[in-house]
């Protein structure tokens, strides 16, 4: 058994949510399973019965194994045309919901929802005390602090020494050529660095 780094680890959860979904598991059911996102739950369910994400789980499986590979501190981003897929764009969702089921903590959603942030600013910037690391973020989460324990905690974000980047860069670029993808904002765009 391979050790699982804490990115690994955050990413197979996301794994394990979808596969028992993908089992043809009622909609009801799947609500009352999954209280933190009940109506995504829901939706999921539904898109599973329905064969709208026949292909999703097999390139799950592949992101899942190549993330095992370079075990990262940090999750990278979920596989851009998955999360297409499944909605986690799609305004008709809560911030909430979808941020629960990425595992976001509340404070971050909350930051992210109410003062409307896109992606690292000037206040992520203006927090940064220099030591010598790179400030690494899953790619699409947004910290409502750069040193927020929670979000550290369920490594979405962290300090890495600069050596350490480059196997980082190595994963994002492995996972654009084996998942290639459509999504024109997300090419080999799975981590947010700031400090490089
Ligand atoms: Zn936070």
């Amino acid at each position: 058994m391979t050790y699982a780094s804490k990115g690994s680890s955050e990413l197979q959860r996301i794994y394990n949510i979808l596969k028992n979904l993908s089992m043809e598991f009622d909609p009801d059911l799947a609500s009352k399973a999954y209280p933190q996102f009940p109506n995504f739950a829901a939706h999921l369910a539904k898109l599973f019965i329905d064969d709208r994400l026949f292909d999703i789980m097999q390139r799950l499986e592949t992101q899942v194994k190549i993330v095992f590979k370079y075990n990262p501190s940090i999750r990278p981003a979920l596989d851009p045309y998955i999360s297409t897929q499944i909605g986690i764009f799609s305004k008709e969702i809560s911030d909430f919901e979808i941020g629960h089921f990425l595992n976001y903590p509340d404070c971050c959603i909350k930051s992210f929802s109410e003062e409307i942030r896109y992606g690292l600013d000037e206040k992520h910037r203006s927090e940064m005390k220099p030591n010598g690391e790179v400030f690494v973020t899953t790619a699409g989460f947004i910290p409502h602090s750069i040193y927020c324990d929670e979000a550290i905690s369920k490594g979405l974000v962290g300090f890495i020494p600069k050596s350490s980047v480059a196997n980082l860069k190595k994963l994002e670029k492995e996972l654009a050529i084996l998942l290639p993808h459509c999504h024109s904002e997300y090419q080999e765009h799975y981590y947010e660095f700031m400090g490089e």
